[in-house]
């Protein structure tokens, strides 16, 4: 093995081999291996690939790089959920334009434009990392092949009454013109205000102080609300209360939901100023005031405030208030406001004709199949639960917007009437295109207009698990469905995992997938949210190309357990790096003792005491490494095999049987032949259980040292070891330990005499409590006098150097460095 190693040229000739020898690729026809599907989320192209894609990444991979290593035939694909605001709001920010102002074909170029360059960025990144994607499966959300699917599933779901349409107060985004679901929906703390205003009483001359943060939305007041246990004000349930600047009278009515302690305790209800307005509206069936368009303007009902922006509005409102007197005060408040997570724009709610999905239906159904199957870590799937149940509201899926999949649905001219696309138009934009029928089959009108309204990207991505597994056009697709895990980040469970599990539960009546891995998110060394502004970033291909795929890949699986917010420190990876350059140096050393070996079997060796003992610790090792991988306790496995390489096998072993190796007297002997076999088949045995972690270097080292005689292609398709009893030796274990211990005590003593760890020591002497130790001491006579560098090793039972009794669990030892004159 050459001495130094360029760890970037490995990487790289060992991702292009592993790609030319299809050890990634998943056999569709194999019917004897176990097929294993990883569903991996296609992700939004941002055109960039941060820390916490690599996180993802390389727990999607681990898991990929195991199961192939187990015997499965494992599916690992790779998709671009294309489509969204996103890609509009930076392709309207890069061309200077608003999506309304160039024509939609041009704008949805450039959108396809931008997604490419995005992708082939990530790409770049990706193959860096080292993931075993099988890249024939990839896929583009935004492509005529998989609109068919994505279009599809919906007429299947309308069939089945899933899909309908209604008017419905939705969440809106002022900024982007478009309906937003409530995933969409971040909630951000922000400084406001708070008006105290006076609502008189008709003709008496009284007033209602109530408190408001939204007095813009006066004009939409439909009702005024109070605590009816509230004795400051159940007085006024019932009456009839002016609402000023409009001169409109409501009434006032009572509800034990108004918080008696927001505020006056009276609150003006308007259509709609958040979503409790929405709940008091249907439960006391108020008139709707529809206040704002869709650009978030106010419109003909605000009266002589129409036209106004909502701030402008609201300076409007503020200032006629204060000059009729109605203004009593105003105080600075903290509020929770929910955002666009795409613009940051406040969201307001409107009501608009919109298609929505029936969620709602299947809140049991999700929160059952959530509990059914194995979550990583186990506490995440509480969060799924408790999303599925905050939901008041179904899904809205249709888009005000351009760039996305088109609802394949048209509209009779005449009578209105719904016409839904065949199974076998799509995939259809009904913009471009008629139905492709002759008639209307309700009123025999012959004028069609096609739906503008266009997908949530969320419908894409969120029947993965079938697409994957080959849905519609693989008649066994049920062969690789469900999945048998979905790998995905605590920021997209309540998309992500919701979606899939209520669209698969909808679509096919079963769960999309078997198991849920989910990993955290990476914050910055000082433990904070990683941002550029707050100088804790860290580009993700910059840190690849300074330490390598599989120095960053340790950090990201060592980096935490599982499920948990991980920190990106750069000395996690530099550790990861001087890991990789000791197996690198522990590996050619090996090899260089084992240049004369012929490898053989265990029935061939007479094994020694120190052997025994290192195969059973890796046996164990064995064992426990791979629990933890089928509890993906990652952060575990990635730290016992290391530890166990670096001390163990390096510091401990490699050290003690040296001398055996190397002494001339023992040259073919059974003895250094027995040393020979352990440090092979040892150095093998974590290479395997490394390989998930780092498959690039440990590829190396099986190609130098163990290919020919092995004989697997590559590492990755070596059979994981299996766990074998028999080589677990608890007594060789406990004997092995106590050997250690004297061979580490004695370079204690050198080193603490700052002598060189090679000098000659005339004569050591052993002080064994019993006779018991004196012989596991005498059994190993050869390897520790061999690594001290002892003349004469004397071994003295029950009886301490100045001849009183030795207690009998003490070993205690005695070197001398000088002959005695
Ligand atoms: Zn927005
Ligand atoms: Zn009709």
């Amino acid at each position: 093995m050459p001495k130094e190693c360029n760890f970037a040229e490995i990487e790289r000739k060992w991702q292009q081999k592993w790609e030319e020898m299809g050890v990634y690729h998943y056999d569709w026809n194999d019917k004897k291996r176990i097929p294993f599907s990883i569903d991996t989320p296609p992700p939004y192209p941002s055109g960039e690939f941060h820390m916490g894609n690599v996180l993802n990444w390389t727990y999607f991979d681990m898991v990929a790089r195991y199961k192939r290593m187990q015997g499965f035939n494992v599916l690992f694909p790779q998709g671009w959920d294309c489509h969204g605001l996103g890609i509009e709001i930076q392709v309207e920010k890069e061309h200077n334009v608003r999506k309304r102002d160039v024509p939609p074909e041009k704008f949805r170029q450039w959108c396809m434009e931008l997604v490419e360059k995005y992708i082939a960025i990530m790409k770049e990144a990706i193959l860096k990392l080292g993931c075993s994607i099988d890249w024939t499966t990839e896929y583009r959300t935004m492509n005529p092949d998989y609109w068919r699917r994505t279009q599809l599933s919906f007429i299947l779901l309308y069939k089945k009454g899933y899909m309908y349409q209604g008017t419905h107060p939705v969440n809106w985004c002022p900024h982007d013109e478009t309906a937003i679901a409530d995933a969409e929906v971040d909630y951000v703390k922000r400084e406001g205000v708070l008006y105290y205003i006076r609502f008189p009483f008709e003709g008496t001359g009284n007033h209602a102080l109530i408190a408001t943060t939204r007095p813009e939305f006066i004009p939409a007041c439909v009702a005024v609300e109070i605590n009816p246990t509230d004795e400051r004000c159940s007085k006024y349930v019932g009456k009839t209360i002016v609402v000023p600047i409009i001169n409109r009278q409501v009434k006032v009515i009572a509800d034990r939901c108004v918080d008696p302690a927001f505020g006056t305790g009276v609150v003006m209800i308007c259509t709609y100023g958040d979503k409790e307005d929405v709940k008091t509206v249907i439960k006391h069936k108020l008139p709707v005031v529809k206040l704002l368009t869709e650009n978030g303007r106010i419109n003909e009902n605000g009266g002589k405030y129409a036209g106004l922006t909502i701030s402008q509005a609201r300076a409007g409102i503020t200032e006629d208030l204060t000059a009729a007197g109605l203004l009593e005060k105003t105080e600075k408040i903290t509020q929770e406001v929910g955002v666009c997570d795409r613009c940051k724009t406040h969201v307001e709610i409107l009501e608009r004709k919109q298609w929505f999905m029936n969620t709602r239906k299947l809140t049991g159904r999700v929160v059952e199949t959530a509990n059914e199957i194995p979550w990583y870590p186990d506490y995440m799937k509480s969060r799924l639960i408790d999303w599925a149940k905050s939901l008041d509201w179904d899904w809205v899926i249709s888009r005000q917007r351009l760039f996305a999949t088109p609802i394949p649905v048209w509209y009779c001219k005449d009578c209105g009437q719904v016409i839904l696309s065949h199974e076998d138009w799509v995939p259809i934009d009904p913009k471009l295109e008629a139905p492709r029928i002759d008639k209307c089959p309700k009123c025999g009108g012959k004028h069609f207009s096609g739906e503008q309204d266009v997908m949530d990207t969320w419908m894409d991505s969120s029947i993965t698990c079938a697409v994957h597994a080959g849905w519609p056009d693989r008649p066994d697709w049920k062969h690789l469905f469900p999945a048998d895990v979905h790998p995905s980040g605590t920021d997209i469970i309540r998309t992500w995992a919701y979606y899939l599990i209520v669209r698969h539960l909808a679509l096919f009546g079963e769960k999309p997938f078997k198991s849920c891995l989910i990993n955290g998110m990476v914050l910055g060394a000082d433990g904070r949210k990683m941002s550029k502004s707050l100088k804790n970033y860290a580009a993700a291909p910059e840190v690849l190309n300074k330490h390598g795929a599989d120095a960053t890949r340790q950090w990201a699986a060592a980096g935490g357990a599982t499920g948990s917010d991980i920190p990106y420190r750069e000395q996690d990876v530099e550790y990861g790096r001087r890991f990789l350059v000791k197996l690198w140096n522990a590996s050619g050393f090996t090899a260089k003792l084992l240049a004369d070996y012929k490898p053989l079997s265990a029935k061939d060796v007479e094994l020694q005491p120190l052997d025994k003992w290192i195969i059973s610790k890796a046996e164990n090792l064995t064992k426990k490494v791979t629990d933890e991988f089928e509890k993906c306790q990652f952060n575990v496995a990635i730290e016992d095999t290391r530890n166990f390489i670096w001390h163990v096998f390096c510091d401990n072993y490699l050290e003690a049987v040296k001398d055996r190796l190397y002494n001339p007297n023992l040259q073919g002997t059974a003895k250094r032949l027995a040393a020979q076999y352990t440090l092979y088949e040892v150095l093998y045995r974590v290479l395997q259980l490394l390989a998930p972690f780092t498959p690039h270097l440990t590829e190396e080292i099986y190609e130098h040292m163990f290919k020919d005689y092995k004989g697997f292609e590559s590492l990755q398709i070596s059979p994981w070891p299996k766990f074998d009893a028999s080589l677990v030796d608890a007594e060789a274990e406990k004997n092995g330990d106590l050997i250690m211990a004297i061979i580490i005590e004695g370079r204690h003593d050198k080193a603490e005499k700052k002598l060189p760890l090679n000098i000659l020591v005339p004569q050591m002497t052993v002080y064994s409590g019993s006779i018991a130790f004196t012989n596991i001491i005498c059994s190993a006579k050869e390897d520790i006098a061999g690594t001290l560098k002892v003349a004469n090793l004397e071994v003295i039972s029950q009886k301490r150097a100045d001849g009183r009794q030795i207690n009998p669990y003490d070993v205690y030892i005695k070197l001398t460095y000088e002959t005695k004159q």
